[in-house]
């Protein structure tokens, strides 16, 4: 009998005692909303912010209430038009097209290469036949390209870029943690994300201006002197007449759970490395399959494994899922004819139309991808990546 695989890829670890003892004290007290606090009390939610600005090394930091928030957020705090082309990556996950179309914007997307990266020849392309004064650049399933080359395309050309840094909570390139090289960026702190609170966002930047828009934005009413890693008042008094309130605050419960997550994260990302490792080296080697090269520059987050299997047909990729699947391997596949589970690709994304991206086809077709959850061991992963192999080897036999 073959052997087969029993864990789960979307079990998450317990919260730490730390997490669940800050979630109860908040829920004793019953002060969930972020601004409901009493005399001289910071609040979970500020103390996250703060906590984070220091993580990162941003001057400022804003919780909100998810990830796809955090991201239409910052285009509206760059005051991006109904109309306006915005430039993103094609290979990223539908809320990034999504934030983009949810302010009537027009997303222009961009090529990605074998690497699973921005074409930057493409992007520098895009940028001179649009216009587009913003790029959404995500870092999908924390692959980083060379950001000092895109920040140079980018700033030479006037275009302001957001960070979409789901998948690079804890990553790095060249030293400059992810998040750093943008005007702002967006974090999610959704359960399948580095850290997990159910959904939640967060949002950074240096800018006053865009970080005053930002907390405006959030819902912050008359309240943003009780932020603390936020802007002085000056920075707000002139917007306050102008900015919507498209409330979307974050609350005190899930920044009570999150904050001590975020003194977790250096140990996770050392785990996530250790598992990403196991599974690499357990598939090196094997044919017919094309591995992801990470560049020497990047620290990345091994918190999900990609391979590609470049020029098989649908049908024998289909195959080959089904056998992994019924030895209890879930991969996902972005080759798909059909969105399924999380996976969808730009081709399904009838509000982003966009030109054919024959590149991004020929990437995506052959694409599979699965979640490392931090409830494996590196003996999972040798057994996940010894089952991928025997049934890639069955199949060329
Ligand atoms: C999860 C995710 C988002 C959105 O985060 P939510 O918190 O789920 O709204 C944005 N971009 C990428 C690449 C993601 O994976």
């Amino acid at each position: 009998m073959a052997r087969r695989f029993s864990r789960s890829f979307t079990q998450q670890e317990p919260l730490s005692e730390a997490a669940i003892e800050a979630a109860v004290a908040v829920l004793r007290h019953g002060r969930l909303h972020r601004y409901n606090l009493t005399e001289g009390e910071a609040g979970e939610v500020a103390l996250l912010e703060e906590a984070f600005a220091a993580f990162t090394g941003a001057r400022f930091a804003l919780a909100v209430a998810s990830g796809g928030y955090a991201l239409a957020t910052a285009l509206r705090a760059l005051q991006v038009a109904p109309g306006e082309p915005v430039l993103t990556n094609a290979f990223t996950l539908a809320p990034v097209p999504g934030a983009i179309a949810s302010l009537g914007a027009r997303p222009v997307l961009a090529e990605v290469t074998p690497d699973l990266v921005i074409d930057l020849g493409h992007l520098e392309a895009r940028i001179a036949g649009t216009g587009a004064r913003v790029l959404l650049l995500s870092h999908m399933r924390g692959h980083i390209c060379d950001m000092d080359r895109l920040m140079a395309i980018c700033d030479g050309a006037g275009v302001a870029v957001i960070e979409d840094c789901a998948h690079t909570m804890g990553a790095a390139w060249n030293g400059v943690a992810s998040g750093r090289h943008g005007a702002m960026a967006c974090y999610s702190t959704q359960t399948y994300k580095h850290l997990n609170s159910g959904e939640g966002g967060l949002l950074i930047s240096d800018d006053p201006e865009l970080m005053a828009r930002a907390i405006l934005l959030s819902g912050s009413y008359m309240m943003y002197p009780r932020h603390r890693a936020a802007p002085g008042p000056e920075h707000f008094e002139g917007l306050l007449a102008e900015l919507p309130n498209v409330s979307g605050r974050m609350d005190a419960l899930r920044a009570a759970i999150l904050r001590p997550q975020l003194t977790e994260l250096p140990d996770r990302v050392a785990r996530w490395a250790e598992l990403y490792r196991a599974l690499e080296a357990g598939l090196r080697g094997c044919p017919g399959i094309a591995l992801i090269e990470r560049p020497a520059a990047e620290r990345f987050v091994g918190s999900s494994f990609q391979f590609r299997l470049p020029g098989w047909p649908p049908e024998r990729i289909a195959d080959f899922l089904g056998r992994t699947a019924a030895r209890g391997v879930e991969l996902k596949w972005f080759g798909a004819e059909r969105p399924q589970g999380f996976t969808s690709r730009y081709v399904h994304w009838g509000y982003a139309a966009s030109e054919p991206l024959p590149q991004t086809d020929r990437v995506l077709a052959g694409l599979i991808d699965l979640r490392l959850p931090l409830t494996f061991s590196p003996a999972d992963c040798h057994e996940i990546a010894a089952i991928v192999v025997e049934e890639i080897v069955a199949d060329r036999a």
